[in-house]
């Protein structure tokens, strides 16, 4: 094992896996991952693998815009398969949820998340199957996608 490192990083989920290849793109070398269990252990493991892009602030939003463009060419930016697919998502929201979803979508549509709300009636026209048909309004953005969390 490396004895010396320029950087530590405690924790091998998609943090500190993140972490490593970002300074590694900047030209450190000597990064030591340190890992108490195995990569993906925590968290990052046991993730769905939803990539979502529903966040409520500017910072998070064009955090899940950049992190999209990585899913979308994995291959050559990480090497490797991360499973990605372009399925799109729907959240579901209670009605009560509606003003701040919006506020949300905004702020968002304006960085250049592609989502919009949609109302019951275009939600049954999706033929999209909801186990909660009283949940709308829904959010759809056709960016989001599905991957496997340990690529
Ligand atoms: C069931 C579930 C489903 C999820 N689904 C999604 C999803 O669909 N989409 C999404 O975006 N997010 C999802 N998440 C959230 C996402 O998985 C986490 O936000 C993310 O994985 C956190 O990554 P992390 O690297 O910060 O932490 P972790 O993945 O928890 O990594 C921390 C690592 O540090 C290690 N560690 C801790 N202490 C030490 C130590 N002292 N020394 C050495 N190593 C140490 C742990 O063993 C662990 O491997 C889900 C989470 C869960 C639990």
């Amino acid at each position: 094992m490396t004895r010396t490192a320029d950087v530590v990083i405690v924790g091998g989920g998609v943090t500190g896996a993140s972490i490593a290849y970002h300074l590694a793109q900047r030209g450190v070398r000597k990064i030591l991952v340190l890992e108490r269990k195995f990569l993906g252990a925590g968290g990052t493991g046991r993730s769905v693998g939803i990539v979502r892009q529903l966040y409520p602030t500017p910072e998070t939003t064009q955090m899940v815009l950049r992190s999209l463009k990585i899913f979308q060419s994995f291959g050559d930016a990480v090497g490797g398969h991360a499973g990605y697919t372009g399925c799109g998502v729907l959240i579901g929201v209670s009605p009560s949820m509606r003003p701040q979803l919006e506020k949300t979508l905004t702020l968002q549509q304006a960085l250049g998340v592609r989502a919009r709300v949609l109302g019951l009636p275009t939600l049954r026209w999706s033929m999209v199957a909801s186990t909660r048909p009283d949940s709308a309004p829904s959010c759809t953005s056709p960016n989001r996608a599905m991957a496997i969390p340990s690529a």
